[in-house]
């Protein structure tokens, strides 16, 4: 299940109408899903899977799978069947292969009004199929494929070019009575990503899927992603989140997640507090805070755990943590919910702080 959130919240949250996307909810009062896309073929669907279940250990909560091809077609329903986690399939070009994903079982899918100008006649029998099904649509704009019509229009893919072209396939859906939506407006630049989802926010109810889209390899594309849905995220807007990274999908689960911890909108994981280390430092604390995080990696507990190189802050935030260490003479004073338990000699500091975490975890109900 999604870990709630006991802090006081960041913003007020938009509002939104609220979706089902399979089981998980997005918008309203729904907490934010974090979700990634498969990099496999689709038509392998052992491999498919596999990546679906690796995602899914890491907190994936939707996955979404391309489908270029009929043979991708043709794998949607066993995936769709399997997964653990809702599927939807993203398809561009080919407005026969929504019609497969619909009656694959799949939980959404994802269109593009930039490429798929001849689904404009097919919109009502696509909103016929999808609410037969129960079925959401995500209207996803991409700066990268925007509709020709727009990039004349505008010049470029400006944030008001993207909100047009979202708004105006929603409107689409909107003449056959459809509403069960969700948007993206996706851009590489952070800057223009923002401006256009607040634009958007302002516009329509429905809820919106946020990404930096090509946001680039895992240091750049997790900075920009940070910066771009923390802005957002901490005005209220965005109700699922996909961090695109040229790195497997795994750590773009890893960083959403992350991104929904540090403003408290998921319950936080483990936690290691440590400090950047200086000239005072009386021990190694990159290696120290390395090996713990390594020693309790995996570890689903909320747990802070404070690694700290000398006495200067070391007690006060070993202190404040749940669980520390403040070094110093080649020893550690190990602190447990604030108090000192023992004095370690600095070869076992790690140890310690493993085993009493593990304790701590046990207490917690966790294992
Ligand atoms: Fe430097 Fe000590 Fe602060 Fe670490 S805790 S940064 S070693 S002063």
């Amino acid at each position: 299940g999604i870990p709630t959130v006991r802090t006081q919240p960041i913003a007020q949250r938009r509002v939104s109408r609220q979706i089902m996307v399979g089981s998980v909810p997005v918008g309203g009062d729904a907490p934010i899903s974090v979700q990634s896309m498969t990099t496999t073929l689709t038509a392998d669907v052992n491999a498919t899977l596999q990546q679906i279940a690796e995602l899914t250990a890491a907190g994936c909560q939707i996955v979404r799978v391309a489908v270029p091809s009929q043979d991708d077609a043709d794998a949607l329903p066993l995936i769709a069947r399997k997964s653990q986690i809702p599927v939807i399939a993203d398809i561009h070009f080919q407005p026969k292969y929504v019609f497969a994903a619909i009656e694959a079982g799949c939980a959404a899918v994802r269109v593009n009004p930039g490429n798929i100008k001849k689904f404009d006649d097919k919109v009502g029998e696509i909103a016929k199929a999808a609410s037969d099904h129960g079925v959401p649509i995500r209207i996803g704009v991409n700066a990268g494929s925007l509709d020709p019509r727009l990039l004349g229009k505008y010049g470029k893919a400006t944030p008001e070019a993207l909100v047009e072209s979202a708004l105006w396939e929603c409107s689409l859906f909107e003449e056959h009575g459809f509403r069960d939506i969700k948007i993206s407006v996706k851009h590489n630049d952070p800057v223009v990503m923002i401006q256009a989802y607040r634009l958007l926010a302002q516009k329509c109810d429905y809820p919106l899927h946020l990404g930096v889209t090509e946001a680039g390899p895992a240091f750049q594309g997790t900075i920009k992603s940070a910066v771009a849905f923390g802005a957002l995220l901490a005005e209220g807007i965005g109700d699922t989140i996909r961090v695109s990274l040229s790195a497997p999908p795994v750590e773009e689960i890893k960083v959403g997640c992350q991104i929904l911890e540090s403003l408290n909108l998921r319950e936080r994981g483990l936690e290691i507090v440590s400090c950047p280390s200086c000239g005072r430092a009386q021990v190694d604390v990159y290696t120290l805070a390395e090996q713990v995080h390594a020693g309790l990696d995996g570890l689903k507990v909320p747990l802070r755990v404070a690694v700290m190189g000398c006495v200067v802050n070391g007690p006060g935030e070993a202190r404040e943590a749940d669980l520390g260490v403040a070094s110093g003479n080649g020893k550690g004073q190990i602190f447990v919910k604030g108090q000192v338990i023992k004095t370690v000699p600095e070869s076992q500091i790690v140890e310690t702080l493993i085993e009493e975490a593990l304790r701590l975890a046990e207490e917690m109900g966790v294992d």
